[in-house]
């Protein structure tokens, strides 16, 4: 029998944005469409692997997002320790996927090698593009990889029975989504394979984008990947904690359970 994981889904920034922010050739309509920011954690019987890594509240000001609470606090709301995860995957290295890496000091991190090509290579001389990375994150990714604590991956691979890692690239070059065993079945974090449902359900690319092409035929991987389009956890929507149970009342907005069938 495979591994299962209670799946979590964390959230711990927030930034105002208009509808017209999150579509390449922008939206018709006016109106507020927030964007929240999550880090995710599988937690297993033998082992646990947290998703991304966020930004640091330093990086917050710098940005203008509204900081909700440490990922590292977040975590621990759902009982894990940063200090002593073993096994972090990094599904691109933007600034709010990997800014955290420091606070993981046991960590090794699972990576799309072209990701690390992208991020060091001719294409950030272009701010259109280097603007989503911050320059002490990709070097502190250098540095890992020296002190052997970066594991890469050139497409799909199964880093434990019942998890696998996508490459998908679009968003950014390298850019994976994970697929985790549940008791619902495999759940597919997309990270920002689809950074709102609306992205991947009405075949509109978000407005960071490397590859059009690739972002779009991602959302279509998505759906391979997953047994029903409710099995797929889009990368930045507010609705991620509408549609799932908090993890315990006092974690209302703050934590839900993705092992468990949504709402809608
Ligand atoms: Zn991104």
């Amino acid at each position: 029998m495979t591994d299962t994981y209670a799946l979590y889904a964390v959230r711990y920034a927030t930034r105002d944005a208009r509808r017209a922010d999150h579509f390449i050739g922008g939206d018709p309509h006016d109106a507020p469409m927030p964007m929240d920011y999550f880090v995710w954690a599988a937690i297993g019987a033998e082992r646990s692997f947290v998703i991304d890594t966020g930004f640091t509240e330093e990086t917050a000001r710098k940005r203008g997002r509204t900081y909700l609470r440490s990922p590292v606090e977040g975590l621990r709301l759902i009982g894990l320790e940063a200090d002593a995860v073993e096994e972090v995957v990094l599904t691109h290295l933007h600034y709010d996927h990997v800014g955290g890496f420091h606070l993981f000091p046991a960590a090794r991190f699972h990576l799309q090698e072209p990701e690390m090509s992208y991020a060091t290579g001719r294409y950030m001389a272009h701010p259109k593009l280097s603007h989503s990375f911050e320059v002490e994150d990709v070097c502190g990714m250098v540095r890992l990889n020296f002190a052997r604590r970066v594991r890469f991956h050139d497409g799909d691979a199964e880093i434990a029975p019942g998890v696998t890692l996508h490459r998908i690239g679009g968003h950014s070059a390298g850019l994976q989504c994970v697929r985790v065993a549940t008791r619902r079945g495999p759940v597919v974090i997309a990270s920002d394979v689809t950074h709102f449902y609306e992205n991947m359900e009405s075949g509109r690319p978000f407005t960071t984008a490397f590859h059009v092409g690739d972002m779009l035929e991602g959302f279509d991987r998505l759906r391979e990947l997953a047994p029903t389009p409710k099995h797929i956890v889009p990368g930045h929507d507010p609705e991620v904690m509408r549609r799932y149970p908090a993890v315990s009342p006092e974690l209302e907005g703050v934590a839900v359970r993705l092992d468990v069938e949504p709402d809608a």
